[in-house]
């Protein structure tokens, strides 16, 4: 079967469990999990290798590092930049 790694959609708001990458075994036919089940909030699938980080926060980081403006949400699908 195969396993699936999960994370809290805001891991700095997540449980002991999901604000770090956890992971599930799950059957194909078996929906994604949307749901921490241990605090219930949010959680995002990781898309195969750590190294593609879903986490906001990381990308912002590395976004920094590579010299991009940082974005500001301001609203439905608006941003803003930020200096
Ligand atoms: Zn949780």
């Amino acid at each position: 079967m195969p396993i699936y790694e999960y994370e809290a959609r805001d891991p700095a708001s997540g449980c002991t469990l999901c604000k770090h990458p956890f992971e599930r075994i799950q059957r194909l036919s078996d929906p994604p999990l949307t749901r921490c089940p241990q605090c219930d909030k949010d959680v995002i699938r990781l898309i195969s290798a750590p190294a593609v980080g879903a986490s906001k926060s990381s990308f912002n980081d590395r976004a920094k590092k590579a010299g991009f403006h940082q974005l500001k949400k301001v609203g439905k699908g608006e941003y803003e930049k930020t200096f």
